[in-house]
């Protein structure tokens, strides 16, 4: 059935001689792989629509239950130029699209998913400044729509906002409930996470104690603030925020724990990480 929708390119690879298998993030579909008949030919009628990072209006051959459709149609909607063409901008919007490509399957629509992806790509197109921070807001916001919203204004035990808290030291984010443990409540908590951690490990881990075991994360009330912001502020504002390096890396450390806790075959984003190698080399520079 001829069927159209708003999609998201993912990514695309050759297929035979002259075309692609072009992977979409549809709002109507989610995630589905297209053929691209003709699409590496001189003259293709798809022109630049099929590149990663664009989003198109794509008209499909669609059967139900078929892992490859076929693509019809497929015309530019929003180019991104800049995302194209500076490379902060790339490597920001690839993370991006590389933990919805991971995290997705074949079509399962979801449409709220649809709206981050596309509001995170157009203010990574229009902000000019700390486009990881989008990325991060994209993470966070990406855990809540799956189910896994984190609890950042209190204190999972006692009740306390974090405001009547700051000023006593750091925090611990209880990983798998996403719940936030204020430091008067803390050494208790964090005791007992650690002997159930401590009993389970294999004997190879065992007295390799550190501060960030498998479910708890240590995390400064300078980081929540920005992680509560990262959540709840409006996206076109997300890039204004402003944090120290220190507060940058705890906060890359603690999204990279939470996520991998809730989506376990989760692999490392390389684009982001190619992202922040960029942005401490120049900032060392
Ligand atoms: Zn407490």
């Amino acid at each position: 059935m001829l069927t159209k929708t708003d999609a998201i390119v993912l990514k695309g690879m050759k297929y035979r001689d002259t075309s692609k298998i072009v992977t979409f993030y549809t709002r109507r579909f989610g995630k589905l792989k297209g053929v691209a008949k003709g699409a590496r030919q001189m003259k293709s009628k798809f022109g630049a629509a099929l590149e990663p990072m664009t989003n198109v209006a794509l008209v499909l051959y669609r059967k139900e239950h078929r892992d490859l459709q076929l693509v019809s149609q497929c015309d530019i909607i929003k180019p991104y130029k800049k995302i194209h063409s500076e490379f902060d901008r790339m490597t920001a919007a690839m993370s991006v699209l590389e933990l919805v490509n991971q995290l997705t399957h074949d079509e399962e629509e979801n449409a709220a998913l649809y709206s981050l992806l596309l509001g995170t790509l157009d203010e990574l197109e229009r902000a000019s400044r700390r486009f990881v921070n989008l990325v991060y807001a994209f993470q966070i916001r990406l855990a809540g729509l799956f189910g896994f919203e984190p609890s950042l204004d209190q204190c999972g035990s006692c009740g306390r906002r974090v405001d009547e808290f700051a000023g006593e030291g750091s925090a611990v984010f209880q990983l798998s409930k996403g719940a936030i443990v204020c430091p008067r409540c803390a050494p208790q908590q964090a005791q007992h996470a650690y002997e159930r951690e401590f009993c389970r490990a294999p004997s190879s881990s065992r007295g390799r104690r550190s501060e960030q075991t498998k479910s708890n994360a240590k995390i400064s009330v300078q980081t929540l603030r920005v992680l509560q912001r990262l959540f709840r502020a409006k996206l076109d504002s997300v890039s204004a925020l402003e944090y120290s390096k220190a507060t940058g890396n705890e906060i890359d450390a603690t999204l990279r724990l939470y996520l991998r806790q809730h989506f376990e075959d989760l692999k490392p984003l390389k684009s982001l990480e190619i992202h922040n190698r960029m942005a401490n080399r120049d900032s060392v520079a």
